[in-house]
């Protein structure tokens, strides 16, 4: 039962990653995130991934480092840096951001995405926050129904998305 509990955990973290549109994002008014410099020195490897019993939410940040009294979550992301963060990414350090609340119980006032060649601040509000919790809860609701459908018409997405082989919604 522990088992699955995590599993199921872990699915709605993943998912966080796919089923994110443009249109929530302009809806919820998401931060966009302000290029910063970010020195590695510093940056302590999470070991085990954090938890939020109520949420049933898990994940485990690349990073954490510790700033004026407050623990900020890094997520490190390869491949082309953007001229602003993804929405999916947007998502996922916030989902990190709740986690890191929950853990250590001092809200991080921001987190950071590093790309390679820019970092991005973005800023944990109260607003994020509300959005994030209004898509675990859309999650939740679409993880009882037996067809969902695509919200995007991305082919890349698809490309690299896990789930490929299993979704008759793939745009390949
Ligand atoms: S294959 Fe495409 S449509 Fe299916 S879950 Fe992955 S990204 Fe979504």
């Amino acid at each position: 039962m522990t088992y699955l509990y995590s599993a199921l955990a872990l699915l709605l973290l993943a998912l966080v990653l796919f089923f994110i549109s443009g249109r929530q994002r302009r809806q919820a008014g998401l931060p966009g995130g302000r290029v910063i410099y970010t020195d590695t020195q510093g940056w302590g490897k999470v070991e085990k991934p954090l938890y939020d019993a109520d949420l049933g939410l898990t994940g485990k940040p690349d990073y954490l480092v510790e700033r004026e009294g407050r623990i900020i979550p890094i997520e490190v992301k390869s491949g082309r840096t953007p001229e602003a963060p993804y929405d999916s990414h947007i998502y996922q350090l916030a989902a990190y951001c709740l986690l890191v609340e929950s853990a250590y119980g001092k809200r991080p006032p921001y987190g950071i995405l590093h790309y390679p060649n820019r970092d991005f601040a973005v800023d944990y509000t109260p607003e994020l926050e509300a959005a994030l919790l209004d898509l675990l809860a859309d999650l939740r609701r679409d993880e009882h129904r037996r067809a969902v459908a695509r919200s995007h018409e991305e082919r890349r997405r698809c490309l690299g998305c896990g789930y490929r082989d299993v979704c008759d919604q793939r745009l390949f």
